[in-house]
């Protein structure tokens, strides 16, 4: 097959060329000219939809036009910034961008409310020297720089204003001259669910690897083709569009919003057409579920969902509770077991790192809560009194490697020691996808990408097959390796210490949503704050069980929650019962259960958590004063 060529002889990824995603879509414009390559489904002014769709050969015209504008008033290696929304301006103008030898930066446009600052600050980080845009957000883009002075404001090309006719001066890439694979193809901003996001530089062998791992995993061929919703500037939204350049079908794309309307289009479109194509997609957690409860379709109306082959569930962690709603409420039309795959990425690794093989069904243990915090994985009875259900995120994809270090030792000591399956400790990965460090930060860079792994097991080590040279990534997250399965159990920085115990922040949000209706179900943070510097409302509280002491600084439990809506309960009513459940099942006083009105607690852009920048509000005092959250808060 095509993914062959791919392959050195032991099988694992090996590029032996210098060919890069540019070649890669050139060569689908000569030979698929006028096969689709993407489709665009508008669903702002029919509520069916209007479809717009691109060829090859339509796509190659485009790109030529927009890379010819940029390479008019950029050099090579200036960065690109893509501020459209979704949309297939979106998909052209990120690879003009590579197409003008430039370093794109996929990010959103200003129109899209909530995350100006989060714009600004990324803005500032990457300097681009144009900005591509559509003419429908050409003006809101346009004001967004109107502070800048003029010299320092960077060029904005409307995708969609180029005529094909400015193409004829586009001055093609050489591969291995003006780029290789170790050139940076793009900039992936993290989410910046525990920081200011940082940029990864994404090269073009990276790119290009991750995507044949991709199609690997989940066994996708020239007869398969993708439906996203995703946000582009998410590295998984941006992926999926980045996929047909070497392998599969066109992929169909919708916005977001459309999505989160009617859920249904997504799984209408991902079901069984005349065209006989197997589907694939990518969408965090809450998508399923949301999809489950909105998504049916309505009484009678015809639903085929047995062609979908893989959806890849991953970004944030994975319940137990949206695949069970999902796979009830679409096993009935036909989706197979095997098709939800919870997956494990991350920016610093392109996207994709694990995910469940094709013909496996997602995998669930429960394992003993205290042993968890402790560091052990031991798998006990579903319903033991202390078990915690963890889902697995599958295999590593090929060539992709993942161990296990005893991070606390490594900071300590310098020493990279490798832990035992079943031990918890800092994931660490190797491999072709990785990125080449963060734009603009080498000291971060060199600690995050540039890692040796000292002592391996000497027997079944995970970094068995890697070079002995090789460099690790540090991922920040804790895992374990169980029977041939990654596990992953949480955020280093989010870690919630206690009394010297730890406690896994989603853990005991779990809880708290379990233990009230009240709170808005995923809408719930945990985090520990220094005793004196809780606000002075906790100590006056009895309920609280803390008195005022300046010296004490021992970490003490908070929980902030989102109101439910429904009716409105008394909150000490509220704070009391979800006190005890924690209480009761983690052994720790939360001394502070904080409710706040919907849309108080920080997410990044993406929709995530942001337990740190939450801390911040809550010890400053802005989350009880009715804070509504507007912006991204750049400042933690
Ligand atoms: P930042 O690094 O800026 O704080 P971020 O880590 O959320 O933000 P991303 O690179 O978009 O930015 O997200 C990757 C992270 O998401 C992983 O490091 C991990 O913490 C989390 N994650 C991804 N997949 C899973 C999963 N299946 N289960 C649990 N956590 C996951
Ligand atoms: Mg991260």
């Amino acid at each position: 097959t095509e993914f062959e060529q791919f392959l050195d002889e032991s099988g694992n990824l090996h590029f032996n060329e210098d060919a890069t995603l540019v070649d890669y879509v050139e060569r689908n414009v000569r030979d698929q000219a006028d096969t689709l390559a993407y489709r665009f489904i508008d669903y702002s002014r029919e509520r069916d939809g209007e479809a717009q769709d691109l060829t090859w050969a339509q796509f190659g015209k485009r790109l030529r036009a927009v890379a010819a504008r940029l390479q008019q008033v950029t050099k090579p290696g200036d960065r690109v910034a893509i501020l459209a929304p979704q949309s297939l301006e979106y998909v052209i103008g990120f690879f003009a961008a590579l197409y003008a030898s430039n370093i794109a930066v996929p990010l959103f446009s200003p129109d899209e409310p909530g995350h100006t600052d989060r714009l600004t600050a990324v803005l500032a980080d990457c300097k681009p020297t144009a900005i591509l845009t559509s003419t429908k957000s050409a003006e809101a883009v346009r004001d967004f720089f109107a502070g800048v002075p003029a010299k320092e404001r960077p060029r904005v090309i409307a995708v969609d204003a180029v005529p094909d006719s400015v193409g004829s001066s586009w001055v093609a890439p050489v591969a291995g001259k003006d780029h290789n694979r170790d050139t940076v193809a793009y900039l992936q901003y993290t989410s910046g669910s525990t920081r200011v996001p940082a940029g990864v530089e994404i090269t073009y062998e990276a790119v290009a690897a991750n995507c044949l791992q991709i199609y690997d995993c989940i066994e996708i061929d020239r007869n398969a083709r993708g439906v996203t919703w995703l946000p582009m500037f998410h590295d998984m939204g941006l992926l999926t569009v980045i996929l047909p350049a070497l392998g599969g079908r066109y992929i169909t794309i919708m916005s977001p919003q459309a999505f989160v309307r009617r859920p249904g289009r997504w799984i209408k479109e991902l079901a069984a057409a005349s065209d006989g194509a197997e589907t694939y997609a990518a969408a965090p957690n809450f998508a399923y579920e949301h999809a489950a409860a909105r998504g049916l379709p309505k009484d009678g109306e015809h639903l085929d969902l047995s062609n979908v082959i893989g959806l890849i569930n991953g970004s944030e962690p994975v319940t137990v509770s949206s695949m069970k709603k999902f796979n009830d409420a679409f096993g009935p039309y036909g989706l197979p077991k095997t098709a939800i795959k919870p997956c494990y990425g991350m920016a610093e690794a392109t996207l994709f790192v694990s995910a469940t093989q094709r013909n496996n069904e997602a995998k669930i243990v429960y394992v003993d809560r205290d042993e968890l915090n402790a560091g052990h994985m031991k798998v006990v009875d579903q319903h033991a009194p202390n078990a915690v259900a963890q889902v697995s995120c599958g295999q590593v994809a090929l060539s992709q490697w993942a161990t296990i270090v005893d991070a606390a030792e490594y900071d300590e000591t310098g020493k990279a020691v490798e832990k035992a399956d079943g031990e918890v400790g800092e994931i660490w990965l190797h491999g072709l996808n990785i990125g080449a460090g963060y734009w603009n930060k080498a000291d971060e860079s060199e600690a995050t990408f540039h890692n040796t792994v000292d002592t391996p097991l000497e027997q079944g080590s995970h970094t068995d097959g890697a070079p002995a040279d090789a460099q690790w990534m540090r991922t920040g997250d804790y895992g374990v390796w169980l029977d041939g399965e990654l596990y992953i159990t949480g955020r280093v920085k989010d870690l919630v210490i206690v009394d010297g115990r730890n406690h896994y922040p989603q853990d005991l949000e779990f809880s708290a949503q379990e233990a009230s209706t009240a709170l808005r179900p995923g809408f719930v943070a945990a985090f520990a704050v220094p005793a004196n510097q809780l606000p002075s409302v906790v100590f006056e509280n009895a309920a609280s069980g803390l008195k005022f002491d300046a010296d004490d600084a021992s970490e003490q439990l908070v929980i902030v929650a989102e109101r439910g809506p429904g009716k409105k309960t008394d909150p000490q009513e509220i704070a009391d019962t979800v006190r005890a459940a924690v209480a009761r099942r983690h052994g720790v006083m939360a001394r502070d259960v904080l409710l706040v009105p919907a849309g108080s607690i920080p997410r990044t852009s993406s929709g995530k958590i942001a337990r740190r920048a939450t801390k911040t509000a809550y010890v400053d005092g802005r989350l009880r004063g009715g804070y509504k959250q507007d912006a991204f808060p750049d400042s933690v």
